[in-house]
């Protein structure tokens, strides 16, 4: 798929993928069954532990990166092989075709390698006259279709069997099954030969082991054994990334590489090769072998303190596997050539700031991607970080950044626009409270939920802090409204304040704290952010309480993970930014520490509810039993669903850059929902709370969409 020209063209590509029906049953059917496998096969595994020791040995590695590529080089050459450095990608693919012509060879097989696509090896061979054949069955198919792969390890999971069945029929020239196993011998049968003829043999590596100088390759299907070992000339292009320091380390890596690739505990080959093996076909007996590291921006990576982590990918390919946007599309709208998460970080750094600008955006920021990474990066923060550079380089500077992060700035100029905007808005309210009559100039693309007008009264007018004032108080809290919650649902905060009258809780709502700044956060405007951070640590000193309370889960992950990160190099304000974030709590958490009685209710009366958790929630503060916890006490009988901490497809801005996207994922999980048989949908997040609630009246799903502190009101 070309790179998209702009957002329209990207958004045009997102709607084809997200017609291609079969795709999204594959994608579905597989993200569904990875989610199992994926847990059953680190059972009895130290995950956590293991994430950090691979993390450590590949940040080690690369922190010596080149004291490895000369020590592997000494080792691999003593055994026989001859070790290349590649700058870029064409200058590996000069040398691979300088290997070539020097030993005259003709015919290529090769087998699976994310290096030799980030190259474009096959093309630039095919083009200097020779022919090279993919022998993994995946990327043989692909490679017929003139394709890349749509994911890093399963490459070929976008086609049907009846695609294939039509494609290897045109190739063979006789009628082909659609069954999947003769379909098989068909590329067994068409590849062995081509495996007997070729001169050269072209594989990746997955570890390149620097005291033995040992190239390690993990594969399911055979076919490495064979491309590394028939023919009498073997290339292995292998990324500088793939360094080790010892063959420990690269048993630690294996450990967790195909448990979180495809759920195996071990592939079904791993192939160890130290220097050139003896080889028949070879007229000296031995094997010509050549290793070509690539660097093409990775030692650059290597020493940058905020992305050199994302040299620790292994390639597993599971932060797409978990992806909601991925799961929908597949990785030709998902990727360049590297797909997923990890796809948007190192499109940027290998690729090109112009291949990645438009998929850099597309992210909901619901950090699934994070959870599931088996080399522990933080994907999500390392996303935000390649989108600002993008934001920052443009030719034209983003005007809806810059105009988001002056008002944003300037609290009363906000609040003013506001408190404005609930009477300019009765023409597109008509008096109801959601703003039903859009412009479709601007809006048809966003009528697939029913938006919500702005409240009568912000919370900050109805706030009475007399009823906060108990004699001994056990807590002393300051309440962080977030500004959804404060001008478009003060209903949430009226309900989850009244919740703690008559308990022991001192509640403060100070009337000077200002947005979070998350919007700001994911619009690439990290230091008008970190403006806004400073401004709310002014105005309420941790110091002087035990906890800052928010309802709203974004604003309260946000303040705990980025208010830290973004002031992290600012003189003075680091200590303060740690010990705010310290107190930063959510409501069900809160809610739980204040007593059962607090949130005990009696009208709920085994109410059936379900619980959609928001992504900063259960994955950015890691809060998961308190909620459920929560509806037990007050009364409703909680039916779980498969997809409760799937994002709802909002993502702050994300929901209206991309359209399409979100309302797919929000159908899907409203479809879940609705399997459950429940009657109210209870969340933590306002962002949460109007995706939901206005998909599901827009969709005329009979169920009631709640803020939990509405939640718990309703049942008091
Ligand atoms: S944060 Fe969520 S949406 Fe973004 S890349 Fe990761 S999994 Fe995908
Ligand atoms: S970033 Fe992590 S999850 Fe994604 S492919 Fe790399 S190692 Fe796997």
């Amino acid at each position: 798929m070309q790179t998209a020209e702009n957002n329209r063209q990207y958004r045009k590509q997102l709607k084809e993928a997200l017609d291609n029906a079969f795709q999204r049953k594959a994608l579905d059917n597989f993200a569904v069954a990875y989610r199992g496998i994926r847990v059953s096969n680190f059972e009895g595994i130290d995950r956590a532990r293991l994430i950090e020791r691979i993390g450590k040995a590949k940040d080690a590695a690369m922190a010596r990166v080149d004291a490895l590529y000369h020590q592997f080089r000494e080792k691999a050459e003593a055994a026989g092989a001859t070790v290349h450095l590649a700058a870029s990608d064409a200058a590996a693919n000069e040398i691979i075709a300088r290997i070539a012509a020097e030993n005259s060879c003709t015919r290529i097989v090769k087998s699976k390698s994310m290096t030799a696509e980030e190259t474009l090896l096959n093309h630039f061979l095919e083009n200097r006259g020779y022919e090279v054949i993919e022998t993994d069955l995946g990327e043989w198919i692909i490679q017929l279709r003139r394709e890349g792969p749509s994911h890093m390890v399963m490459p070929a999971i976008h086609l049907s069997r009846n695609e294939v069945s039509r494609l290897f029929t045109e190739v063979t020239g006789k009628p082909q099954d659609t069954d999947i196993e003769k379909l098989v011998k068909v590329a067994r049968r068409e590849l062995r030969e081509r495996f007997v003829t070729a001169d050269m043999g072209i594989s990746g590596a997955n570890f390149a082991i620097a005291e033995t100088g040992t190239l390690g390759i993990v594969s399911n299907e055979g076919n490495v054994g064979l491309v590394t070992t028939m023919p009498r000339v073997h290339v292995a292009l292998v990324g500088i990334d793939k360094l080790t320091a010892t063959v420990a380390d690269a048993l630690t890596v294996l450990t967790g590489l195909p448990r979180n690739a495809t759920g195996q505990a071990i592939t079904s080959y791993v192939t160890w090769i130290t220097g050139a093996n003896p080889s028949g076909a070879s007229a000296t007996g031995r094997k010509n072998m050549h290793i070509v590291f690539l660097d093409n921006g990775r030692s650059a990576l290597a020493g940058d303190p905020v992305f050199s982590q994302a040299l620790r990918c292994v390639r597993c390919g599971a932060c797409a596997n978990v992806c909601p946007i991925y799961r929908l599309v597949g990785g030709h709208a998902y990727g360049h050539i590297y797909i997923g998460a990890i796809g948007l970080i190192l499109t940027y750094f290998f690729h090109g700031r112009d291949k990645d600008k438009h998929l850099i955006e597309n992210c909901l920021n619901c950090q699934a991607c994070k959870e599931v990474c088996v080399a522990g990066i933080d994907l999500p923060r390392l996303i935000r970080e390649v989108q600002k550079v993008v934001v920052h380089s443009a030719e034209q500077p983003f005007l809806p950044g810059l105009m988001a992060a002056y008002v944003l700035k300037r609290r009363r100029v906000f609040h003013a626009l506001l408190r404005s905007g609930r009477y300019v808005q009765q023409p597109v309210t008509g008096n109801t409270s959601y703003a039903r009559h859009l412009p479709d100039l601007l809006f048809k693309d966003h009528k697939f939920k029913e938006l919500p007008a702005l409240a009568k009264k912000p919370f900050r007018d109805q706030w009475q802090p007399a009823a906060y004032r108990p004699a001994r108080p056990r807590y002393k809290v300051a309440l962080f409204s977030g500004c959804l919650q404060d001008f478009v649902y003060p209903e949430q905060l009226l309900a989850g304040t009244e919740m703690l009258k008559g308990s022991r809780v001192r509640l403060d709502f100070i009337q000077a704290q200002g947005c979070c700044g998350l919007p700001l956060y994911m619009l690439g405007e990290h230091g008008a952010a970190a403006d806004l951070a400073r401004w709310n640590m002014a105005n309420i000193d941790p110091g002087e309480y035990d906890f800052v309370l928010t309802l709203c889960a974004s604003c309260a992950s946000h303040m705990k993970e980025n208010y830290p990160f973004l002031l992290e190099k600012q003189a003075g304000t680091r200590v303060n930014a740690r010990q705010y974030a310290d107190k930063v709590i959510d409501y069900s958490s809160f809610m739980l520490l204040v007593g059962e009685s607090a949130a005990a209710g009696k009208n709920a009366r085994g109410q059936k509810a379900a619980y959609h958790a928001p992504c900063h929630l259960c994955r950015g503060l890691g809060v998961s039993a308190a909620p459920r916890e929560l509806l037990e006490i007050a009364g409703y009988a909680y039916v779980p669903h498969d997809e409760e901490e799937t994002c709802c497809g909002l993502g702050g801005s994300y929901s209206f850059k991309f359209p399409e996207v979100s309302a797919a994922i929000l159908d899907k999980k409203l479809g879940a929902v609705a399997e459950t048989g429940a009657e109210i949908l209870v969340t933590d997040c306002p962002g949460c709370v109007m995706q939901l609630r206005g998909g599901a009246l827009k969709q005329g799903r009979p169920i009631k969409v709640l803020h939990m502190a509405e939640a718990l009101q309703q049942s008091k």
